[in-house]
Parts: structure tokens; C-alpha cells; sequence
């Protein structure tokens, strides 16, 4: 409170001595200060820094209402109540309009003011002491404040996800507006521990438990639950939080989201429910199902498995295919088969012997196929086998019948063959008569027939039981190609074989009349199944290392369907065309077996009824096979 000397001290310029200090401190003060006399608060002295606001107004000696009114109401409204109570008042945060040069905003001040009494010797109030101080910091501070507070109001209301504070003590402190949406509860409802109310009451204590233990872990916090929806529908949510530490480091709860997952929940069971659908389907079926993950082992193993093996549950460390069950002469095969075409992503199909429940080797044919995911990442194999011992061992008496037939039937033919021949030989000389030497060509012929068929029937005999040995040496392929094709052309009476020759020797390193007895198939075939045509094409090219030897006709074709099959063994085309041909299925199959054990390929390029191209290659650098 300023001392009253009881005079007009403080008038314009004149100042008593003693009071000189005390102006210069009102003078310099960085608060606004002004000295207001009477009821009409004629201004007797205002500092500069309160003058500056007034842009330097004059003002002193007159009513400051009058001489600057834009002050505001309120401020001489004070000046009057301290005047009329003679008590001091507050007004706070006054706002002060400053214009700035050069166009800008007018800058906003706010000042908090002290109004006095101001009393002469006698203690009577004849003015009021006026002192501001700046606040501005303070009001844009708040004001920075509530428009933060209203962003964040707007971006959690603006969230699709549910999001939540919690105190250090574990209560909700605030809920956003999707989870308001999702309960239809109001605000107030979820504070506290109000939340748990709608969380579905089967998962209420594992959310409890969980969150219990992760708030005083003061640790992340993850939980999934359902909420009861104001609409009736039950809604899976991935809750998770945050611990939130204060400046000082104190732990002050959590912040968190709660996110709507309940399509994935419905997709994670759709997926649990088909898994449950194929493992049934996959136990009730007689066959052995497996499955294998990317790394070759096996993930999955169906009852029919387990009982077969006698094992109680999977044995996926113990290899690929269970190899610890393969006998072991099948063992090193099965499992390089397996490796490579699983590093190939290639179909396979095996057959091998191994270990049932009671100690005794079964024949398994044995099939997998790569799996892929929905968007064709690989994922390991899935496969079936199936117990062929029984097939197996019928197949094994057929083979040793075919083979003991056909070699039983060997003898007789071979010694008739050597009549004829002899008997030709005598005929031929004497020229005498026609109908005998015309009959023994034919039987000669058809023995020729015969013989092919029962050797290619001991090959496959051979084949079978793995006894068909080749005898690899080099020879000229272009002399065996010239050597066929005279012998071929020797017998048929139709055709015109047209030989495009190589120009240059090719030497092959092969069994000699393993690829004549191909060549000869090939050439004989395009003969019986073009009765129509006159002509039969025979190529032969160098290409990339190997060979290519072709067989052109123009006779019935074959159907693009039947294509692969007819390198079966005993496959034959169905058709009525077809069946006026004789045969037995078996010339292709052994062409192709002969070919592949030459480490070289075959195939076909043919049309129904536009003639068939037959093709074999053989590397030519291959010096064991
Ligand atoms: P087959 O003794 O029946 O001729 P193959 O194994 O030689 O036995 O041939 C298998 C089947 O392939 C034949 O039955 C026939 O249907 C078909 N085939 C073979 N060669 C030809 C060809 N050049 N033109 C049309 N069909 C052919």
C-alpha cells in the first residue's frame, strides 16, 4: 500500500523529494500502475508501461472513462466498487486489444488488476491505486492447453478403435467415444471398473486375472475378449495397453486401444472348423494320409497311419516319410526320390516296402503333391498311400507266367524258324514252285511277328523284375538307322520309308540292338497304323548335346488325351479304327523303358487322323548307362 501524503502528490510533474524514488519504481515497473482520484476517476498518474498500451494517449488530469472508454466497462465498474466499499477488489484477466504495425493481427494481452483504496491523512478514500500485471503467458498456456485437450477429444472420437486411459491404481479414466458406441452406455458408465460390465461374462475372469497381473507387472498389456453390444451382437476385441510413466518417472497407468476383431476371430474358427472337417475325414479313411511342412518332415500323420505303424503319436522328428520304417533296400531311392521332387514342387509317386504294426514289411504305392497357400506360398506336401502288397504279389505271378511262357514258347519257335529258313533256302534255289515258295515267305513273316512279340514279352518280363541288362558300346547310329530301315522296307509292301540321312557320322554310346529294337517298333507301328497312307518319314537331327531320331506317318493319329498313355505298359487305344489293328500294348512300353534306362526321352506329336510323329533323343556325350 502507497504511503498518502494527503496533497495531490503525485500531480503531473511535481514531486515531493522523499517520494522520488518511489515514482522512479513506478515509473520502470514492468506492471501497469496508475493512480485514479475521486469518484471520476481523474487519472493523477499512470506509469509508462500503462501508457504504452494506451498508444501513448494523454489522459493524465482527465476522467480516464472518458479519455479512454475502450478500457471497458468493467474496469471502471471496479474502480467505483473500491470507491464506494473502500475495499480493495481483483479483476482478472483483462484483455487488452494492441495493434501491430504493418498489417498483422492485433496482438491480445491480458493482465490481472489489484484495485486499492487510495486514502488521505485522514484515512478517507479519495482515489483508487489501479496495478496490472501481465498474465498473457499464463492465459495462452491454458488456452494451448484446452485446444490440445479438444484435439485429442476430437482424434479419440474420430478413432475406429475403442481407446482407454487408466490410472496408476488400475481405474478407467477415460473411454473414448467407439467404445460409448459399441456398449450404448454413457461415459460415466465405464469409469472405474464400470467397463468390466460389458465385457461377455464367460471371459469377464480371464480379462480380470489378466489384467491384474499385467498392471502390476506394470508390463504391456494384451488380452482378447468379446463385449456385449448395445445391438445384441457379441464383439471380439484385441485389447491392448501401455504403461505410461509421468515426467518424474512415476508410474501413471495405461494408455490403450481396444480393436474390433471379430472378422478374424470368425475366419481363425472357419479355419478351425475345416482343419477339424479334414482331420475326421482324413482319420476315417482307409488309406495312410500324411502331411509334410516346408522342411520335409512330416506335420501330420492320420489314424489309419498311426495304426499301421503301430505309433501313438507323430514321429516328426525322426525324417522324412518316417524313414525309420522303410526297409532298407527301398531306403536311399525313396528318400532321394522324395527330396528331389520336393525341391523340384513336383508331383511324385513311390513304391516301396516298410515296417507294418506287427514287424512285417508291406508294399506301399505311395503318392504326395505339393500344397500351397492362398496366395501360392508353398507349404510342404500332402500325400496318400496305400497297401499294394497284394496287387504286388498278383503282379509278380503274372510277370513270372508272362516270363516262363514266353520263354517256354521261345524254343519251339526258334527251331520252326530254323525249318523255314532251311526249307526257303532249298525253295528259293529251285524256282519250281510258286504257291510253296509264297507260302513259306508268309509263315516265314508271321514267325518274324511272332518272334518280335514274344521277345518284347520276355523284355517286359525282364523289366519287371529289373533283369533287363544293357550292353553299352559305341556304334554308328546312322549305320543302324540304314541297317532298319532296309529290313523294315524289306517287309512292307505299302509304304515308302523316306530316310532324311545325316550328312555326318553320329556315334552313340548305347546298347546296339536295344535302339534298333526302338527304331524297328517305331518304324513298324507307323506302318500298321497308316493303312491309308504310302508313306513313312524318318528324321534324324543334332541338337544340344543329344540326338533326336523321328518317326513320321500319316495314318490314324492320336488323340491328345491318349498321348501319355500309350507308353503304359498293355495300353491300348480304345476305338473302332483302333481295334481292327492287333496287338498287345506292349511295344511302346518297352521303347520307352529302353529309352529312359539310355538316360534319353520319348514322345508323341499327333493329331486324331492327321498321322502321329514318334520321337526319341539320346545324349551323346553319356558314356555309362
Ligand atoms: P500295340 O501292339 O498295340 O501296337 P504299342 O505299345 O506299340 O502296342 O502301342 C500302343 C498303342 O498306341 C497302340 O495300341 C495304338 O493305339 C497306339 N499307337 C502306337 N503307334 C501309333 C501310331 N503310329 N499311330 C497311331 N496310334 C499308334
Amino acid at each position: 500500500m502507497l504511503s498518502n501524503t494527503g496533497q495531490n502528490d503525485y500531480s503531473g510533474g511535481s514531486f515531493y523529494q522523499t517520494d522520488n524514488q518511489l515514482k522512479r519504481l513506478f515509473m520502470q515497473a514492468q506492471g501497469l500502475i496508475a493512480i485514479l482520484r475521486w469518484r471520476e476517476g481523474i487519472c493523477e498518474m499512470i506509469n509508462p508501461y500503462f501508457k504504452n498500451l494506451l498508444e501513448n494517449r494523454d489522459v493524465l488530469d482527465k476522467p480516464m472513462r472518458e479519455a479512454w472508454p475502450e478500457l471497458g466497462q468493467g474496469f471502471y465498474e471496479k474502480v467505483e466498487m473500491v470507491f464506494d466499499t473502500n475495499q480493495t477488489v481483483n479483476g482478472y484477466e483483462h484483455k487488452f486489444k494492441i495493434d501491430l504495425a504493418d498489417g498483422q493481427d492485433a496482438a491480445e494481452l491480458y493482465f490481472d488488476f489489484v484495485y486499492s483504496p487510495y486514502c488521505n491523512q485522514q484515512g478517507d478514500i479519495d482515489g483508487v491505486m489501479v496495478m496490472g500485471f501481465d498474465v498473457t503467458p499464463k492465459v495462452m498456456a491454458r488456452r494451448q492447453l484446452a485446444e490440445q485437450q479438444l484435439l485429442f477429444k476430437d482424434i479419440t472420437d474420430a478413432a475406429s478403435t475403442a481407446l482407454w486411459t487408466v490410472d496408476a491404481r488400475g481405474n478407467i479414466t477415460f473411454v473414448n467415444h467407439t467404445w460409448i458406441n459399441w456398449t450404448g452406455q454413457p461415459y460415466e458408465a465405464h469409469l472405474g471398473h464400470g467397463w468390466i460390465q460389458y465385457v461377455l461374462p464367460e471371459d469377464r475372469d480371464r480379462v480380470i486375472s489378466s489384467y491384474i497381473r499385467d498392471v502390476n507387472r506394470k508390463g504391456h498389456y494384451a488380452v482378447d475378449f468379446r463385449v456385449l453390444r448395445n445391438d445384441g451382437r457379441t464383439q471380439w476385441v484385441a485389447a491392448t495397453g501401455k504403461p505410461r510413466y509421468l515426467p518424474c518417472g512415476e508410474f501413471a497407468g495405461y494408455v490403450g486401444s481396444c480393436m474390433d476383431i471379430t472378422d478374424r476371430k470368425k475366419s481363425e474358427q472357419l479355419l478351425k472348423d475345416s482343419e477339424e472337417r479334414f482331420r475326421s475325414i482324413a482319420d476315417s479313411a482307409p488309406v495312410l494320409i500324411w502331411m509334410a511342412g516346408v522342411n520335409k518332415h512330416t506335420t501330420f500323420l492320420n489314424k489309419s497311419w498311426m495304426q499301421f505303424a503301430n505309433v501313438a503319436q507323430l514321429l516328426s522328428d525322426s525324417g522324412y516319410l518316417q524313414s525309420d520304417l522303410i526297409h532298407e533296400l527301398d531306403r536311399d531311392r525313396v528318400l532321394d526320390h522324395y527330396s528331389n521332387a520336393f525341391d523340384n514342387r513336383e508331383e511324385f509317386y513311390l513304391e516301396y516296402r516298410m515296417k507294418n504294426n506287427e514287424g512285417h514289411y508291406r508294399w506301399i504305392g505311395m503318392k504326395g503333391v505339393p500344397r500351397t497357400n492362398t496366395d501360392s506360398t508353398f507349404e510342404g506336401y500332402i500325400g496318400s498311400g496305400m497297401d499294394i502288397t497284394d496287387m504286388k504279389e498278383h503282379e509278380q505271378i503274372k510277370n513270372d507266367f508272362i516270363g516262363m511262357a514266353s520263354h517256354e514258347l521261345k524254343t519251339p519257335i526258334t527251331s520252326i524258324k530254323a525249318y523255314i529258313q532251311l526249307l526257303l533256302s532249298i525253295y528259293k534255289k529251285k524256282a519250281q514252285d510258286e504257291f510253296l515258295l509264297k507260302s513259306l515267305t508268309t509263315v516265314n513273316n508271321q514267325i518274324n511277328k511272332l518272334t518280335r512279340l514274344i521277345t518284347d514279352l520276355l523284355d517286359v518280363s525282364k523289366m519287371e523284375s529289373g533283369r533287363l541288362s544293357l550292353n553299352s558300346e559305341p556304334f554308328l547310329l546312322n549305320e543302324v538307322l540304314k541297317e532298319i530301315i532296309e529290313e523294315v522296307q524289306h517287309t512292307a509292301t505299302h509304304h515308302d520309308i523316306i530316310y532324311e540321312a545325316l550328312t555326318e557320322p553320329c556315334t552313340v554310346h548305347a546298347d546296339r540292338d536295344r535302339i534298333a529294337q526302338v527304331i524297328t517298333n517305331f518304324l513298324t507301328n507307323a506302318i500298321k497304323y497308316s493303312p491309308e497312307s504310302d508313306r513313312v518319314d524318318v528324321r534324324v537331327r543334332i541338337n544340344a548335346g543329344e540326338v533326336q531320331i523321328a518317326v513320321q506317318d500319316y495314318g490314324i493319329g492320336i488323340n491328345p488325351t491318349e498321348q501319355a498313355k500309350i507308353f503304359n505298359r498293355f495300353y491300348r487305344v480304345e476305338g473302332r479304327n483302333e481295334q481292327t489293328f492287333s496287338g498287345f500294348g506292349i511295344g511302346l512300353y518297352v521303347a520307352a523303358e529302353i529309352v529312359k534306362r539310355h538316360n534319353g526321352k520319348v514322345w508323341v506329336e499327333s493329331e486324331k487322323d492327321k498321322g502321329a510323329a514318334f520321337y526319341f533323343s539320346l545324349p551323346l556325350n553319356t558314356g555309362d548307362v
